[in-house]
Order: C-alpha cells, then sequence, then structure tokens
C-alpha cells in the first residue's frame, strides 16, 4: 500500500520499473480524509475513477454515509493499483459541498427553489408545445453508460430528434472519426498492454504526463526497466514527454500548430522512400496504397521541415525510429484532434501502422485516445452524433434494425441526414429553429469556443433551457429550470475507457437533498411524455440502471462494441474487462484486429467515410464500389493552411490545454482543497524568446487577445517554441456577468474561434492567432 500524501508534488508516484515483456508491478495507492483511519472504513464500494479516459478502477471508502476516501484496485489491468492526483484527491473530496439540492427553475428572471414535479412539469408542458426538430440535446463525457443509452433512445425513439450530441465532440470526435475512416467502424485497436511489450511509443499530440498520470507512470516504469523503448513526442510545447523522448534517445518534434498533417505525410514520404514497408500485409489487408504514395510523394523531409518549422534531420530520424522498430505503439490526443486537419492527421497515425503491417499484434497498438472518462459510452450508446452500436445512419438495414429493438416504426428513427454535431447544434440554437435546449453534466460556458457568442446564445429569451448537473456551474446560471443531478458514488452505472475496459461502479452514499441519478431523470422525463412503442407498451421498458444495461447488451450484440457476455455480477470483485466480451470470448478481447479482418464490409461499416479534405461525404454506391471486404483504407490528404494565421496584429498563436491537476472545467476539481491549491489561477505560458521581445518577465500579468476576445493571467516564461502561447482551458467564471471574482477574464475560450475540422466535426482549440500584451 502506497501512501499518497504528497503526490501533489509528484504527480507519477514512485518507480515500479519493469521490463520488456514483463508483468506491470501492482501499486496500491490510497487515500483517506483527514482524521480517518483505515480501521474506521465501513465499507469499501467498488468503482473506477471518472476524471479522464483512463477509468482506472478504485475503491470509494465510506464512514457514516459518507465518502471519505479511495484506493486504487490491484487487480485491474488498467491501474494495477495505482491513482493519480484528480483520482486521489478529486474524485471524492467535493463531496457534499455547494451542491444542488433541489430543483431550481426561473420567476421574474431569478432562480427560485422549487419541487421536482413543478420543475418537471414545467419542462414537459415546453417540450409538447414543440415540434420534435425544436428540441436539442447537449450531453457529456461525464455521464455512465445507462444514462447515456436511455437518454438515446428518448431523443431517437421518443422524440424523433436527430438533434443530440456530447461535449465529446471537444475531446474524442475524431479519434471515432478516424478509427471510422481507416477501419470501417470506431472501437479502439490497441490495449495498454503494448506498453509493456513495444519498442517504442509515439505520442502524436497527446502529453500524457498531464492527462493521464496513471497510463504515464505506467510509461514511465518500462523506462526505468530493463530494455526500455524508445519516446518520441509531438508537441509545440516542452511537456515531460518531450523532454522524456530526448532521454531516451528519441525525438521531441516542435511542429507548429497547424501543420501536423504535412509533418504526418512526411513521415509517410519516409517510410515509403527507405522501404518501410510491409507489402505483403498493404496487399493483402488494405485499400489506397498507390493514392497514399502518390499523396506523400511531394513530402519530402525539407519541404515539410519548411512548412512545419522544424529540422529535416529530426524528421528523417522519427521516420527512421517508426520504420525500424520492431513494435511500435501510437498515442495521440487533442493535438492533433483539436486542429483543422484533425481526422486526416490521425488517419496518417493509421497508416504508419498499416504500412508496416503493425497492428492486432503484441506491442502494436494504435491509441486513439479519448479526452473525457466516459467518452467511450457516449459514442458508443448514440448520445453523441453517432447511432446506437456504432450503427450506420445511411444503411437502412441498421436503423431497421433500432427499430426491431425499440419496437417503433422506422421512420420515427432521425436518418435522412447525419446526426447533428454539437457545433451545428449551437448553430441552430443561434438560428432559432432549435428553442428547446437540454444540457446535462456539462459546461458549455466554458468549454465552448468563442465564449461571447456562447453567453449570447444562452442568454436569449426565446431558448427554453434544461441544466442537469451537480452544481450551479456558469451554464447553470442561465438556464430555465436546473435539475440537481447525483453524481459518482452517489448512483450506480457502468462506463468504458480508452482501451475498451468496462467498469462498474456502485453506488457508495445517498446524493443530497433531492438530487436524483440522470437516469431517473431522464426516466421521469419519458414518463411524463408518455413515450410509448407501436404495441401501446412504454417505450423505455428499464427503471434500474441494471435493467438499462441489459437492454444496452441487446442494441450492442452483434456489433464491434458487443456486450452480450457482460453482466453487472462478471464486473465485480475482479478486473474490468474489455469489449467485444461475448459468449465465444467471455474474457473480452484484449486488441482488435488479430486476424487484420477489419469492419469494412458495407452492411457491417459503421459509416461510409469522407473526403478527408473537404469533408465530402462518400456516398453508399461509392463505398460499395469500392468492395472493401474486411481490408482497411489508407487514407491520404495533402496538407492544407489553417483558416487563421498570424498577422501583423495578431502575430502568435495561441493554443489551450490542460494541466494534471484539473478536469475539464473544474466544477469537481476546483472544489478539491489540494487540486485547488495546486493550480489555483490561469496562467499564461509565453517562449522565451516572444517574453524577451514582449518585455514579459515571470509572474506579470499578461493578456492575450484575439479577434474574438481576451484572458489575462499570469505569465509562466517557459522553453516552448517561439510564436506560441498557451493557456490551460479549465479556469471559467463564477458569476453570470462573464467576470471572475476579481474582475479578470480567465477562460482561454474567450479567444478561441468557432470552427471545426470538416470530417469530425471537433472544434480548432489549438490554433488562435493572438497578441499578448503586459498589463500595466
Ligand atoms: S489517471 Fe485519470 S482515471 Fe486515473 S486516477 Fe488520474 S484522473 Fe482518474
Amino acid at each position: 500500500m502506497h501512501d499518497a500524501t504528497g503526490r501533489i508534488g509528484d504527480i507519477w508516484g514512485p518507480r515500479t520499473p519493469h521490463g520488456r515483456d514483463t508483468i506491470w508491478p501492482v501499486r496500491v495507492d490510497q487515500e483517506l480524509a483527514d482524521g480517518v483511519s483505515e480501521d474506521e472504513v465501513e465499507r469499501w464500494v467498488q468503482s473506477a475513477c471518472v476524471l479522464c479516459s483512463n477509468g482506472c478502477a478504485c475503491d470509494i471508502a465510506v464512514k457514516d454515509g459518507r465518502m471519505v476516501g479511495v484506493r486504487g484496485r490491484a487487480v485491474d489491468r488498467i491501474n494495477h493499483g495505482r491513482l493519480g492526483p484528480k483520482g486521489l484527491y478529486g474524485s471524492w473530496q467535493w463531496s457534499g459541498k455547494d451542491r444542488l439540492t433541489t430543483p431550481l427553475i426561473r420567476e421574474d428572471g431569478q432562480l427560485v427553489e422549487t419541487d421536482w414535479d413543478t420543475a418537471m412539469s414545467r419542462i414537459v408542458t415546453e417540450s409538447k408545445r414543440r415540434q420534435p426538430l425544436a428540441h436539442g440535446f447537449y450531453t457529456s463525457g461525464q455521464l455512465f453508460l445507462e444514462e447515456y443509452y436511455t437518454l438515446a433512445v428518448i431523443g431517437k425513439a421518443g422524440l424523433g430528434t436527430p438533434h443530440m450530441d456530447g461535449n465529446t465532440r471537444l475531446c474524442t470526435a475524431t479519434a471515432a472519426a478516424a478509427l471510422k475512416e481507416t477501419f470501417g467502424s470506431d472501437g479502439q485497436p490497441g490495449s495498454y498492454n503494448d506498453i509493456e511489450a513495444c519498442d517504442a511509443i509515439f505520442l502524436f499530440g497527446h502529453n500524457m504526463a498531464a492527462t493521464q498520470t496513471v497510463l504515464w507512470s505506467r510509461v514511465l516504469d518500462r523506462i526505468e526497466g530493463a530494455d526500455p523503448p524508445v519516446v518520441v513526442a509531438v508537441d509545440p510545447r516542452s511537456t515531460p514527454v518531450a523532454e522524456t523522448a530526448e532521454r531516451t534517445g528519441g525525438v521531441h518534434l516542435e511542429p507548429l500548430p497547424g501543420t501536423n498533417q504535412a509533418l504526418m505525410n512526411g513521415l509517410l514520404h519516409e517510410l515509403i522512400e527507405h522501404g518501410w514497408v510491409d507489402r505483403e500485409y498493404v496487399d493483402a489487408h488494405t485499400l489506397g496504397y498507390d493514392e497514399l504514395a502518390a499523396t506523400v510523394a511531394a513530402y519530402g523531409p525539407e519541404r515539410v521541415a519548411e512548412i512545419c518549422g522544424l529540422p529535416a534531420a529530426d524528421i528523417r530520424r522519427t521516420a527512421e525510429i517508426f520504420g525500424t522498430s520492431g513494435r511500435v505503439l501510437s498515442t495521440v490526443l487533442q493535438g492533433f484532434y483539436q486542429s483543422h486537419q484533425a481526422t486526416a492527421a490521425s488517419c496518417q497515425v493509421n497508416n504508419l501502422h498499416l504500412l508496416r503491417g503493425l497492428i492486432g499484434k503484441p506491442g502494436c497498438g494504435i491509441l486513439q485516445m479519448n479526452g473525457q472518462p466516459t467518452a467511450e459510452n457516449t459514442r458508443e450508446c448514440g448520445a453523441d452524433g453517432d447511432l446506437p452500436g456504432f450503427r450506420n445512419w445511411a444503411n437502412p438495414a441498421h436503423i431497421d434494425e433500432l427499430a426491431r429493438l425499440w419496437n417503433v416504426d422506422s421512420l420515427v428513427i432521425p436518418h435522412w441526414a447525419p446526426p447533428t454535431h454539437a457545433m451545428q447544434l449551437w448553430r441552430y440554437v443561434e438560428q432559432g429553429s432549435i428553442d428547446f435546449l437540454w444540457i446535462s453534466a456539462t459546461n458549455p460556458a466554458v468549454s465552448l469556443p468563442e465564449l461571447s457568442r456562447i453567453r449570447d446564445l444562452l442568454s436569449r429569451d426565446e431558448l427554453f433551457l434544461v441544466v442537469q448537473d451537480g452544481f450551479l456551474t456558469e451554464t447553470a446560471q442561465y438556464a430555465d429550470v436546473v435539475l440537481p443531478a447525483a453524481m459518482w458514488g452517489e448512483k450506480q452505472g457502468t462506463f468504458t475507457n480508452a482501451s475498451r475496459t468496462v467498469h462498474l461502479s456502485d453506488q457508495a452514499v445517498e446524493p443530497p437533498g433531492e438530487a436524483r441519478s440522470d437516469l431517473d431523470i431522464f426516466l421521469d422525463y419519458a414518463r411524463r411524455m408518455d413515450f410509448r412503442d407501436r404495441d401501446g407498451r412504454p417505450l423505455i421498458g428499464w427503471s434500474t440502471p441494471e435493467e438499462a444495461f441489459e437492454a444496452w447488451k441487446e442494441c450492442s450484440r452483434g456489433r464491434p462494441c458487443d456486450y452480450s457476455g457482460l453482466s453487472y455480477e462478471r464486473l465485480r470483485g475482479g478486473s474490468g474487462i474489455p469489449w467485444p466480451c461475448t459468449e465465444k470470448a467471455p474474457e473480452g478481447v484484449d486488441r482488435l484486429y488479430s486476424d487484420s479482418e477489419f469492419p469494412t464490409d458495407p452492411e457491417q461499416c459503421e459509416d461510409y467515410g469522407h473526403d478527408l479534405l473537404t469533408g465530402g461525404s462518400t456516398s453508399p454506391d461509392k463505398y460499395k464500389a469500392s468492395s472493401p471486404g474486411g481490408r482497411a483504407f489508407l487514407k491520404a490528404a495533402e496538407y492544407s493552411e489553417p483558416g487563421e494565421w498570424i498577422s501583423a496584429d495578431y502575430p502568435l498563436l495561441g493554443t489551450s490545454g490542460r494541466s494534471p491537476y484539473h478536469f475539464h472545467t473544474r466544477t469537481k476539481t476546483g472544489r478539491s482543497r489540494r487540486l485547488n491549491e495546486a493550480a489555483p489561477e490561469v496562467w499564461v505560458e509565453v517562449a522565451e524568446a516572444d517574453a524577451a521581445r514582449l518585455g514579459v518577465a515571470d509572474g506579470d500579468l499578461v493578456r492575450v487577445e484575439s479577434a474574438r476576445g481576451a484572458v489575462k493571467g499570469k505569465a509562466r516564461i517557459g522553453s516552448g517554441r517561439e510564436g506560441v502561447v498557451f493557456v490551460p482551458f479549465h479556469y471559467g467564471y463564477w458569476d453570470r456577468a462573464g467576470q471572475a471574482p476579481d474582475g479578470q477574464p480567465t477562460a482561454a475560450n474567450e479567444f478561441t474561434l468557432t470552427e471545426w475540422d470538416p470530417v469530425s466535426k471537433q472544434p480548432l482549440f489549438k490554433v488562435s492567432a493572438v497578441r499578448v500584451s503586459k498589463e500595466e
């Protein structure tokens, strides 16, 4: 047992080195409330952390009806007992603090307390007087599977609205899109166990050291052990990942924001040029090699070096590491996902692996990572811009399957166009065609780009706004009805991490006051709306989390994300289990595509694909004519310049990102004393050369301004690349006036822009033209 006191300063904890192809040793991290000893804990309740997509398994300590601590689960395949600072100090310490305990309703401009019946009646009255298409649902990456699935059925088969998406659009949409484009379906190919078996780890725009601290400790333990892997970091910032790359003899590539696609084409060019291609594998299992080779032929290292602002030698060395290592693990995250060619660049990571046949084998994983903890479930269950079970909206047979499952007419299920993505959903609010918006467990008043626009939309009189959350967030302050939601530890359900591993989280304590689980709230709405199937029975035939899970199992049966072999009972006591989990594979499947068969068959695939450059859809006929027959697509794209670039007025590139101490908009972590003390306020990271030119010293208050808005924070002079400014995105406002208590605007999204990747529709948080000035 590792006493985790002090893990604020040592976020990855002590090393437990392990060599190649050996099992990662167990280290159980534990944290209990001050004054509570282990003997005093009355119960330990099984769960998993919901503060990032790693999904570390843990037990919650309960005493006197309160959560009083947490410890990692040694038996679990994901974390082998470890927890990071957010899991240790942020998952339970907000418990009981300024929670919403009763519904609120707006009367004469003010939010006042009310009862559930009044609040829900108001919602149902407003809902019933509108057409289905006037409804929009903007949900989260933090609910549980059972809640997403219920919401998806309500939206798709109850109301019949396509306007439903998650804030997962901001963090994980590109992961899904890149997997669909290459492999025909969403579904993480790799496994965390690939860390133990690889010879090289490539982190593409993924500051794992900050975003998934436990996963990074697993990498560090490999590096400290025998036969360590080489690390390559692609990131314009100097992060611990970048330092590790240099330490292990790898490369830290610092491409200019917005140039990832050029870099990836350059790496593919080198692989082909040097013959680091498994032609037998490519010919047997892929489509599109000739077009890919022709596209990347023009991306020699010198040209790419000029576009990306990199030494050509670094590009050559990086390609050589990828081309000559026996086993390569790649991970991809927001540095690639939140850019204008997000899907294109992320697909090129898949292409690197396919060219070398490095997929479906130990140590050869692709991890198109997720940001939020339960983002995977939003995608699987269709509470984002997808259909449940990775079904294809353009395939009538898939719609018929859902119609049979839900016993509704297939015409009820919206499928005349793709489900509405979040950026379009907000546009419909702007245009007024959506005037009923239900937001659950997310805080768009801080997390969406161009916040002045979002504040305008949220405060419109004609918009009926429901917000369901645990706290009176910046967003909730705009609502017409606020519903108090039970949170982690206060409800039961399952969720799935970035490597497809499903965990059960049992209820540890009662929710505060009258707060209810999100599942109960959705079920109440469905009952009051009297949604029925075509035989007149209630559309939603479940009333408990476990019943919802059983219903979901049927929906997933036979699809790539098959849960049919799982049950609450099977998820209790041991490790989480990765899907697909079926009768034939009761322990789940560690890594996908070990048979090199990809779900690209037209009757099976989740999407017919897109042109990566324009986002134009591939028609079903064209897709079928390509006869993929279980082969993966090597999709190519030219590099294109970002829509917004530096100018005389805005000479720097602004990017946003994360701190290891906070999750999302700090709704939970900001209420943890330790985490808040570790990172209490926004800061602005400026490169040394830029700081010298601007006359800015460490700790000076500076203003970062784009054409859309400004943020102020103390300068941190870093060693990042010249011309790039970084601001963490966590820091929102705490009042409706859009100002922090001390009057300083603190949200990075004041300066970000309303544009998105053409395929995944993920917004471009990483490329804004800004200027920085010192505040006197
Ligand atoms: S790595 Fe992520 S899931 Fe694990 S303890 Fe930290 S925040 Fe929680």
